[in-house]
């Protein structure tokens, strides 16, 4: 029984003998490779240590960055959109003296004005239906504070403009006529979109005075808000190709023409910004 107990030891021993030799082979306990476990633990831990630092910074800074960046986006996005909007509604086409309209242009979708000059000719008391419908709506809003306003002139066809501008060059010269007449094909007044109107506090007339009347300032702050702009604002010459006229209204829509207005552009700019 002795003999076999002593066996049983030997035997353990002898294993754990051999398995030491095996370890030992192995470099379990080699103080590099242990150095080299410990490092690795280390830098595993630093790691995950900058992750939580940087996530910790997301949950903090960026998101508010991120809400400004998204807000200027979304304006950006959606001035994008209202401009293609408009453009699809064809209320942004641009006619000055490097863009003309053929002869034969003529908007299918005239629709006569209800207030106007009398002394006017009737052919041109005209205007695309949209523009149209909210010239009327700016006329009796501005009516409901106390102010008259109508149009003298609206829809003028090619074969008018030729007649008006052959006159105005007669008189004047083809110089003079060209800072405050277009040529035919160079009028906006061809599209249906543009209006020219007066009051009864400058008798009607087209001038520069109208700027300072009541009426006059009405429109100026007001127009926008039914999709109108003046096309020809004050010292934008060199820009519109036009003296300032504050009783030339031109149709764009109601947002483009709230963007005109509060950035304090003409047409030719806001077209050409990206
Ligand atoms: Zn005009």
């Amino acid at each position: 029984m002795a003999d076999v107990r002593r066996l049983i030891i030997l035997i353990l021993c002898a294993l754990l003998i051999f398995e030491s030799i095996i370890l030992l082979n192995a470099g379990f306990f080699d103080k590099d490779v242990l150095d080299r476990i410990n490092e690795g633990y280390k830098n595993y831990y630093n790691s995950q240590s900058d992750d939580e630092t940087i996530e910790e910074n997301i949950e903090t800074n960026e998101p508010v960055e991120e809400e400004e960046d998204n807000n200027i986006d979304h304006e950006d996005e959606r001035d994008k959109l209202d401009r293609l909007e408009a453009e699809e509604r064809g209320l942004l086409i641009l006619v000055n003296k490097q863009n003309h309209l053929d002869p034969d242009y003529k908007p299918d979708d005239l629709e006569p004005i209800r207030y106007f000059a009398s002394d006017r000719s009737s052919a041109t008391r005209y205007m695309r239906a949209e523009a149209a419908e909210q010239f009327h709506k700016l006329v009796e809003a501005a009516r409901e504070e106390g102010y008259e306003i109508v149009m003298t002139t609206a829809y003028r066809s090619y074969g008018f403009q030729k007649i008006l501008w052959d006159n105005y060059v007669a008189r004047e010269g083809e110089e003079a006529a060209n800072r405050f007449s277009a040529r035919p094909g160079q009028s906006e007044h061809q599209t249906g979109l543009a209006v020219d109107i007066s009051a009864p506090s400058v008798n009607y007339a087209l001038t520069e005075d109208f700027a300072n009347t009541d009426e006059g300032k009405w429109v100026a702050e007001n127009a926008h808000k039914f999709g109108f702009i003046i096309r020809f604002p004050k010292e934008k010459e060199h820009i519109t190709g036009y003296l300032y006229e504050p009783w030339h209204l031109r149709y764009v829509g109601e947002k483009v023409a709230t963007r005109i207005y509060e950035q304090g552009l003409t047409l030719e700019e806001y077209l050409e910004t990206p």
